[in-house]
This record gives structure tokens, sequence and C-alpha cells, in this order.
């Protein structure tokens, strides 16, 4: 069904109103619709903040910093787009004011503009709208976000490069997209229109008249209400679509297909007949909404009040829960309230334990005892990154009895350095090919896919259906210390995973193989597997565990 179009053709989506409406949801519903036609889809989300990118941002305010495979920290929306899409993306597909005003700068002190005073029109916007056609070279469709909200001071360069570029391509290659809200107002007892109207008057102030509009709100709107949005904001009856709260995020292109969206788009960007099949979508969906088996994971963190952090990991688990038709709960541990005296209590009902990734000491200690508990009674557990690391730390002190075992991250001087800095590593070992990243707060950041081989036989073997070697991203400053590989495999946590000598995986050897400290599913990863799972193709180390968790008998 493939459909080639010859040139780009840009769908811009802006956001009014307030923010937090979902448009990254809605823009990638939207892509997620075209690519089932069998168009060549793309997307990029133009950030108007002036971070370089959101690495340095604290994942309190900003939630998840997402990474894509070639290592650029982008925003979380890029993890929603790629679940949808199930396309990797790159750094060219994120980028932000900071961004764009480096690149600028730096050209300048290079002397690239003979002598030109400096402008945001037409050097700002221009290198904007550069970074825009770049994102959609070689596709059929670009889908852009613009962050923030109109009206916001920082978002109108971005704007007045939309609104450039619709002109420079024509109207047939180029539609705006406007998302509102129409709130409803209790008092009243109705949805109110007037918020939408103001925020496509300010849009139209600055040049950029929508061609649809999408309308966020509690409750459906009726025809009437359609019809005045689409008088009042100067768009077609068929151009106002409703976006009504749903219990699952992947139920909006479904809503939007029912609508008929691709109908209008169709026909503003000259696109032809457009056929689809979301079948498979909706069978998925049926089964997040209402499954038939349920089970229970315990998600040890230190931000439990801030799940935004770890989006995509909560996404991974309802993409496996939805591939085996189950109801995964989550319960949320804060680790730094585990103690040794009620670890039993807090897990003893739960399917699995899970201990994400994380920087810094606080709440490892809980998180220490949580593994143990998990390995002393053959719980399914899955460490990422941090929970690699501490899932090391827990066997040498518990199991080795290494004395003083910890990571240099909380101890630098500690006697058993199980988990050390890559600089270290790279020093001693000369491993130079590592990619790795200066950050601007200091030390160096291992980021992006890295290929890992998997050893023949192992658990991980047979998580990812036997595949001798598979990619994974990374963002991580520490790493296991190989020194301890021997004493660990000897007593049965072993290696299943490894990159130029890095150990990228450990497990517990199966009870069949009998040897000591077996487990019947004790994974843990140095990569993060949430960042390559799709709706539509989850990530296999995360469907590995939950299903682990649902045969376990608790
Ligand atoms: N703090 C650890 C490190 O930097 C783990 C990082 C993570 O879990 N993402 O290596």
């Amino acid at each position: 069904m493939q459909k080639n179009l010859n040139e780009t053709k840009y769908i811009f989506i802006t956001g009014g109103v307030l923010s937090s409406l979902g448009k990254g949801i809605a823009a990638a519903s939207i892509a997620t619709l075209l690519k089932n036609t069998g168009l060549k889809v793309s997307m990029l989300k133009a950030d108007p903040y002036i971070n370089v990118d959101p690495g340095t941002m604290s994942p309190l305010e900003h939630g998840e910093v997402f990474v894509t495979d070639d290592g650029a920290e982008t925003d979380l929306d890029l993890g929603h787009y790629e679940r949808f899409l199930d396309e990797s993306l790159s750094q060219d597909n994120n980028f932000t004011t900071g961004r764009v005003y480096s690149s600028v700068i730096e050209k300048e002190r290079r002397g690239d503009y003979l002598g030109k005073t400096i402008q945001v029109i037409p050097h700002i916007v221009g290198e904007i709208v550069g970074r825009i056609k770049k994102a959609g070279e070689g596709r059929d469709i670009l889908i852009v976000e613009i962050g923030g909200t109109v009206g916001d001071i920082e978002g109108l360069p971005f704007l007045e490069a939309i609104r450039a570029l619709r002109i420079e391509v024509g109207r047939k290659r180029a539609m705006n997209i406007h998302l509102t809200l129409v709130p409803f107002i209790k008092v009243a007892g109705e949805l109110k229109t007037k918020p939408t109207q103001h925020s496509v008057g300010e849009l139209r102030r600055i040049g950029i008249s929508p061609d649809m509009i999408i309308c966020r709100a509690e409750q459906p709107l009726n025809r009437e209400l359609k019809d005045k949005i689409a008088a009042s904001c100067g768009v077609e009856r068929n151009c106002v679509i409703e976006s009504i709260d749903s219990a699952s995020i992947y139920q909006v292109p479904l809503a939007f297909y029912n609508q008929d969206v691709l109908t209008p788009i169709a026909e503003i960007l000259n696109l032809g007949e457009l056929k689809l099949d979301m079948r498979n979508w909706d069978s998925l969906v049926k089964r997040i909404i209402a499954p038939t088996k349920e089970t229970t994971i315990a998600f040890v963190g230190k931000y439990v009040d801030l799940k935004e952090s770890y989006k995509s990991l909560t996404e991974s688990i309802i993409h496996a829960g939805a591939s085996l038709d189950a109801r995964v709960n989550l319960k949320w541990i804060d680790s730094e309230k585990i103690e040794p005296s009620n670890v039993e209590e807090l897990l003893k009902d739960v399917g699995g334990v899970l201990v994400a990734g994380g920087f810094g000491e606080r709440g490892v200690s809980g998180k220490i005892e949580a593994i143990k508990y998990a390995r002393e009674n053959g719980v399914p557990y899955l460490g990422i990154c941090l929970g690699m690391q501490l899932a090391l730390i827990e066997f040498a002190r518990n199991v080795l009895r290494l004395e003083d075992a910890n990571s240099v991250e909380f101890k630098p001087e500690c006697v058993n350095p199980i988990i050390y800095l890559i600089d270290s590593f790279i020093d001693a070992h000369g491993q130079t090919q590592i990619r790795t990243h200066q950050s601007p707060v200091g030390g160096t950041m291992r980021l992006g896919a890295y290929a890992c081989d998997v050893k023949p036989g192992s658990l991980l073997s047979q998580i990812y259906g036997g595949a001798k070697s598979v990619k994974e991203r990374h963002r991580h400053r520490y790493e296991a210390n190989p020194k301890y590989r021997a004493e660990f495999e000897a007593n049965g946590l072993i290696v299943s995973g490894e990159s130029d000598g890095l150990i990228e995986a450990v497990e517990l050897s199966s009870p069949a193989a009998g040897a000591k400290n077996s487990h019947p599913w004790f994974v843990g990863v140095q990569f993060h597997p949430e960042f390559t799972s799709r709706l539509t193709n989850p990530n296999p180390v995360v469907l590995g565990f939950i299903k682990a968790s649902l045969g376990n008998p608790k």
C-alpha cells in the first residue's frame, strides 16, 4: 500500500488557551492514521524554551528526558511520537530556541553571515525553517508540533517560521491545525467556545489562519456547537474535530478516525483517496481498556509523585499488557520508605518488582532492600540502569560479602567499587569508541543506542527470541566494573549481555541449571528497554517481565 508523494507536505500543529491539552498525542494520532494509509510520515517537535536540550532539566519540572537512537536527549513528546508511529526518530526531530540561537551564533562567530547584522527575522526564523525542512527530507508528510501556547512571547519566531514556510511551499503543501480547549462551565451547564475564538483571533493577528480546529473537551460537542466554532473561526464544518477525555491515549487515533479526520486533510493537502485499516490498533486498544488477565507490579522509585518522569516505562508496561491481554496495576512504592522491617509487608502480594533508572543516592538503600527481597523470594525482578547497578551491589554485599561494596556515584572512595565511572573505564581499557557526551553540569554520559551481544542459552536470549545481538538505548554515567565478573558468575549471577567488554545485562541462573542462587526471573539491564517500546511492537524485556509476573502465583 506504499503511496509516494514526490515532495514533502507539512501539517503544523499549534496550541491555544492552555498547555497540557495533549497536543503531542493529537499530533501523533494524526501521524498514526496517515502512516497507516501507506504514506511516509515523520514528526518534529519545536520547543520555544531556551535550554539547548532537556538533558539538564529536572524531571520533576519537565517530565522524562527521552533518548533517541543517535543519543539526543529530547522532549518526552518524541517518546509519544515513536510509540504511536513505531519509527525511530533522531536529533533532527526535536529542537529548541536555545539550539537555534546557538547555531546562529556559532555561524556568526565563524563569519558565515559576511558582516551582516544578525536579526530574528530573517536569521533566526530562517534557521527554524531550515531545520523544519531538514526533518521533512525524504518524507511525504512532516507533522510539526510547536510547543507552548499561542500568545507566548518566545513562540513568535516559530509561528513566523511556519507562516513563512506555508507561503513558500504553497497552500496545497501545508496546513495549520489549532488545538484548543472548550471548557464545560458548571454553573452555566454548557461548553464554552469563547476561549477558542480568542485563541484563533490571536493566531490570525500574526498571520496564521487555521484550517482545522481540534477541541479538547470533557464532553462531546453537538453539531450546533461545532458549526458555531466553524463559522466563528473560519474553517469548514468537517474541520472541527473533538477530542474528548479518554481512558487511554491510544484511543485518540480511533476517535479521530471515527470523525473522518483524514477526509478534510486529504482535501486540503491534495493527497487523493486515502485507505486505512485500524483493526489491529483497535484490538490492542480493546485489550488496554478491558483485558481478561491482571497482575500488580511494585514500581520502586523516588519520584513516586512524578509519574511523568517515568513516562516511557509506564507506557512500555501498557504495551506489554495490551500484548498479553492483561491489566498491569502499578503499586508505586517510595523507596525512601522501604526498610528491612517493612519490605515484606510492602512486597508480599505483588507479581513482580521493578527498580527503574535514577540518579543520586537518595532512596538507594530502600531499593536495595526491595531487590534483596525479590532475589531471596523468587519474585520476578527487572532492574533498569540504576536498577541493574543496585542488583549487582546488593549481590556483592549480601551474597559475595564484599566489604563496602558500592557505586562510586554514592561513595567515590569505596573499598569495592562494583559500579564505577565510564571515564575511568575508558582510561583503563582504552575503549575510546564509546560514544559519550560531555554534559554541561560535568561528567560524561553514555547516550543512545548500542549493540549488545546476547549470551546464547540465557534468559535474555530467550526474551529476545534467540537474537544474538540487539540494539537498545542508554543514558548513564557509570558502568558495572568487570573486575568482579568472575566472582559474580561463580555465584550464579551471570552476565547475559555485553558490548565491547561492557556489562550490559545480568541475570540469575535458572533453577533448572542447578546453579547457586538460582531464580525464576531476575534480570538487570544497563540500557533502557522502555525507550524502544511501541504499542504495536512492545519491548521484549518489559514483555518478558510482565509475562513472568503474570505467571507468579502470588
Ligand atoms: N545514576 C546511574 C548512572 O549514571 C544510573 C543512571 C540511570 O539509571 N539512568 O550510571
